[in-house]
């Protein structure tokens, strides 16, 4: 009897699952697979803190299948070519699969189907990512939007659609069930253990407890606390989205079950920004790299290791990005507030390239996601799609003391400057010495002093941008 294999990708779940679903109906053995292919990723190999988050998300996808009788099937290699032939020594004629939208994931397919039809396998494609394809998405003119509102407003006119359900038939037993790879041997997990603090902040095998817990409440008082970084006002259900443990269309169900959808919009409006983020890197896809702005190729940065470092180890000796690069490293994830406060010092202030920040965080982030990382850098930069003018500098100093009023986030992760008052916490050079010397701080030794002054920093990337107008490239 034929098989149908069932390749798991970024949709690591069994609910709202359109692929599983029409696997399940189809009546044969399903045979689900998992592929690592790093080498199909290339530059966009995962990174150390996304590695990490996939290992506890196969052994609880494993999990799931288990308890259906099913098994995961780990296989290694480039995944058209390993996908067919476990298809062969399976007997299965049939791969079922959501798409991906990423440059990446595409370039598999295209290959896949390829490949496919020599071999007389079908390829059944479906979609479960997303609320919509993003190439079902275009403005009254027939092109890709480039503005957030109206892509906004055409979804909202389209009406969110409901989750998919997915139906469980006892199904004949598989023929034979091929032989797995170890996901030990995969190694996702680091050799050095750096993520000692991930354990305490996330359970990466628990999307619903996750939702759940911040649940219609938190999504009521979004917009009241969604920029207060010491605050758990945001869902952190992005490293869950963006494996495919959790779906936007269940979001969206979760939302309208508990009757949310209206007081809980402006959290669903962040939930559109990375549908936005994918319709822009599938319509665009060069911006993983490059600015979606023309202009700015020829932008001046001046890449500095040394300035790079101080900022990735989070000692620029401006303490709300200091304290969110160290966030990052000891969790794996930084408050959106604060991704804007630390890459706007970097691209400003310090004139240093988009593309180095989007790497860090590639390599750091549990929710490296190419799209709305990409999105979220040139956002900063100036140089994307609806992002903030590169003139529009933020200051530090006043972010944090806005949004971080009492200093709490700061203490929490640059533990040096506990001691200081409130109304010195985002600014410790201005403290007097006695002060410092009762806080145990020495600046520029227990605590660096500003790696760039505010004013002379601004002036500079103002002048940049002067240069570059100058160019006539505006
Ligand atoms: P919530 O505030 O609870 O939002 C709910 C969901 O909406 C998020 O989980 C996410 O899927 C989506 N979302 C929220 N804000 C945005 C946004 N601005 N753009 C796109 N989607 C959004 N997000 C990633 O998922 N992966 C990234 O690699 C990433 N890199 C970023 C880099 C920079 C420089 C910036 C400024 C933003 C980046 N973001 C990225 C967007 C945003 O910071 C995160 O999605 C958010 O902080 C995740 O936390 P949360 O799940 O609590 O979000």
């Amino acid at each position: 009897m034929s098989v149908s294999l069932l390749w798991f990708r970024q949709d690591l779940r069994l609910e709202d699952n359109s692929a599983l679903a029409a696997a399940l109906a189809r009546g044969r053995p399903v045979l689900p697979v998992y592929i690592w292919s790093p080498d199909d990723d290339g530059r966009w190999a995962r990174g150390g803190a996304s590695r990490w988050w996939l290992h506890h998300a196969l052994e609880s996808l494993r999990r799931q299948l288990a308890a259906r009788g099913l098994p995961l099937i780990l296989r290694s290699g480039p995944a058209a070519r390993t996908l067919l032939h476990l298809a062969r020594e399976a007997g299965a004629d049939v791969i079922y699969c959501n798409r991906r939208f990423e440059p990446v994931g595409r370039d598999q397919e295209t290959l896949l189907e390829g490949r496919a039809v020599s071999s007389s396998i079908k390829v059944s494609f479906h979609h479960s990512t997303l609320l919509f394809e993003p190439e079902t998405v275009m403005s009254q003119a027939g092109t890709p939007f480039k503005v957030f509102t109206p892509f906004y407003r055409n979804l909202q006119a389209r009406g969110f659609p409901e989750e998919v359900k997915v139906a469980w038939p006892s199904l004949p037993p598989l023929p034979k069930v091929p032989d797995s790879e170890a996901l030990a041997d995969w190694k996702l997990l680091p050799a050095i253990a750096w993520d000692q603090g991930f354990y305490d902040f996330w359970h990466p095998d628990d999307p619903w407890g996750r939702l759940t817990e911040f649940g219609v409440a938190g999504m009521k008082a979004y917009s009241e606390h969604r920029d207060l970084p010491a605050e758990d006002g945001t869902s952190r259900l992005a490293p869950f989205l963006h494996f495919g443990q959790i779906g936007p269309r269940q979001i969206v169900s979760f939302a309208r079950r508990l009757g949310a959808e209206s007081s809980g919009a402006p959290f669903l409006r962040q939930i559109v920004w990375r549908e936005f983020g994918a319709h822009l890197l599938f319509h665009f896809p060069h911006t993983d790299t490059e600015p979606l702005s023309e202009k700015f190729k020829n932008f001046p940065w001046k890449r500095d290791e040394t300035l790079l470092k101080a900022w990735r180890e989070g000692k620029t000796g401006y303490p709300i990005v200091d304290a969110g690069m160290r966030q990052l490293w000891q969790t794996g994830w930084m408050h959106n507030r604060v991704r804007m406060i630390v890459g706007s010092l970097l691209v400003k202030h310090l004139l240093q390239p988009w593309q180095a920040g989007a790497d860090w965080f590639w390599d750091t982030l549990v929710d490296a996601d190419l799209a709305n990382n990409s999105l979220g850098w040139q956002w900063i930069g100036g140089c994307g799609a609806d992002a903030a003018p590169y003139f529009r500098i933020f200051n530090p100093v006043s972010q944090g003391e806005k949004f971080d009023p009492d200093g709490s986030y700061v203490r929490r992760y640059v533990p040096e400057l506990a001691k200081l008052p409130s109304s010195l916490i985002h600014r410790p050079w201005e403290a007097d010495l006695f002060t410092l010397r009762q806080t145990g701080i020495v600046l520029g030794e227990t605590y660096p002093a500003p790696i760039v002054g505010l004013t002379e920093g601004r002036d500079r990337a103002l002048k940049a941008w002067a240069d570059l107008k100058a160019l006539g490239v505006d």
